[in-house]
């Protein structure tokens, strides 16, 4: 059993929900939020968002590369 989480953003908007995803490498949540975490995202509980929508809550750095890896 290798599920991997995927981090989804929550928020939704006049054009629907965000269709940002975040893949990791791991099954475990707390890993996973952590990762995402590092990279910008807003994921202390629930709605999770991504870091173009949880800029408007807490400042991240500009320049956050999100290079993901095709499987
Ligand atoms: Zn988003």
């Amino acid at each position: 059993m290798s599920a991997s989480i995927t981090v989804r953003c929550d928020r939704t908007g006049q054009y629907g929900s965000c269709p940002t995803q975040l893949f990791t490498t791991t099954s475990d949540a707390d890993e996973a939020y952590a990762y995402a975490s590092r990279l910008g995202w807003t994921v202390n509980g629930t709605p999770d968002y991504c870091p173009q929508h949880s800029s408007n809550t807490r400042p991240t750095p500009a320049v956050v590369p999100l290079h993901l890896r095709e499987p």
